[in-house]
Order: structure tokens, then C-alpha cells, then sequence
């Protein structure tokens, strides 16, 4: 027997304007600092983005009916949007033929699960890409963040560098307050070394 569809303010969802993608509950990591684990599970206020299954991009898209007033729309939710890319990049392509523009929230280890460079495939479809960097070095990332793969931080910065060459704007994110993350050192690792702005996040943000 199929499972129950979400309901569609599941799906979508929006904070201020700003129009959000809810496509997936799958994680490539187990961050200390996720707020899936703690007390009042994935919730961002009222909505709660617990899915019951993965969401068809045809879903999705019936429940972006009202795409007017909204200044963007970001690929986010408690999940990696990049596990699934196909979707995502239709979906993308679906909103810049309505010329909104769209972002990325990923972790950038796409390039490791594809075991290919998929930054190129963003180009005309994802206007900005937000990566969470996490931390400085990759002794700090991998206690934080338990990425399956040993190597997943060099991955990640070479996302990074890749990402500029097909998208017009790329920003690293680390969490300001983490035990043993030292948010100058990541601010000097985005801007000086990859290149890209730096955003620092307050601790229950995940988005
Ligand atoms: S990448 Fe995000 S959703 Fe995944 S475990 Fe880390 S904080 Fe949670």
C-alpha cells in the first residue's frame, strides 16, 4: 500500500518572502548540532517537515501554485535537496521559467554521492548556492558533522571553488558558538582561500 501524501504546506512552505522546498528528509550527515534531534523534532514554527515519503517533483510543483509577492525560492527543509538532484534541477527549471529566482541550501557533497562534479549542471537553473563549511578544517567538520566519507571535506571546499564557476553568487555558512569551531579561521578559510562570502549562523538555523 502507497503512503499518505503530505500535505502541501509541507511541501512548500513560507518565512517572511521567501518560498521554501521541503524535497527530501535523507542526510548524507549526522550533525551534533541538528535540530532534527532535538525535543520538538523538524519543525520550523508552526510547520512540521517530518515527510512521509519523498515528495514527486508534479507534488511540489501543485503546491508552488501562488509564486507572487515571494522574492525567492530556496531549496532547504531538514534534509540535502542534492540526494535528489533530478528533482531538483527540474524543479529549478521549472522556476526560472517563471523567472523567480532560487537558491541552494546544501551541505556540498554532492560531488562525493554523484562521484562527479554536478556544479555544472546549476548553471541557468540556481541563481544562489548556500554551503555549509561548518568549521575550518576537517578534523573539526568531521567530529561535527560524522560524514560518512573521511575525505568529505576536501569535497566540500572543492564544491565550493567548482560552484563559482556556474553560479552567480556562492556563500559558506558555519554555526558562531559551536564548541571547537573557530568562526574567524571559517571566515578566512570561505574569503581568502575558496573565494566566496562568509555568513556566520546563530545556532538554532538551520536553513
Ligand atoms: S546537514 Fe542539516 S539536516 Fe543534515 S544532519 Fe546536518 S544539520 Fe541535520
Amino acid at each position: 500500500m502507497s503512503k499518505q501524501k503530505d500535505p502541501p504546506g509541507r511541501l512548500v512552505y513560507a518565512l517572511g518572502d521567501r518560498l521554501y522546498i521541503n524535497l527530501t528528509s535523507g542526510c548524507s550527515l549526522k550533525c551534533q548540532f541538528c535540530l532534527k534531534n532535538n525535543d520538538t523534532g523538524p519543525m520550523v514554527g508552526d510547520v512540521d517537515l517530518s515527510l512521509g515519503r519523498q515528495p514527486s517533483a508534479t507534488e511540489i510543483r501543485k503546491a508552488l501554485t501562488d509564486l507572487e509577492g515571494y522574492a525567492e525560492v530556496v531549496f532547504c527543509g531538514f534534509g540535502e535537496p542534492t540526494l535528489r538532484l533530478p528533482t531538483l534541477l527540474e524543479l529549478a527549471e521549472f522556476l526560472k521559467r517563471k523567472n523567480m529566482p532560487v537558491r541552494l541550501n546544501t551541505d556540498g557533497l554532492a560531488n562525493r554521492v554523484f562521484r562527479r562534479d554536478v556544479t555544472p549542471q546549476f548553471a541557468g537553473r540556481i541563481d544562489r548556492i548556500s554551503v555549509s563549511l561548518n568549521a575550518q578544517d576537517a578534523e573539526t567538520y568531521n567530529r561535527l558533522c560524522a560524514p560518512p566519507w573521511p575525505d568529505a571535506f576536501q569535497y566540500l571546499m572543492d564544491f565550493i571553488r567548482n560552484a563559482r564557476d556556474h553560479v552567480e553568487e556562492v556563500s559558506a555558512t558555519a554555526i558562531d558558538g559551536l564548541e571547537g569551531v573557530d568562526i574567524e579561521a571559517c571566515r578566512r578559510l570561505a574569503e581568502e582561500d575558496l573565494g566566496v562570502m562568509f555568513r556566520p549562523r546563530p545556532l538554532d538555523d538551520i536553513g
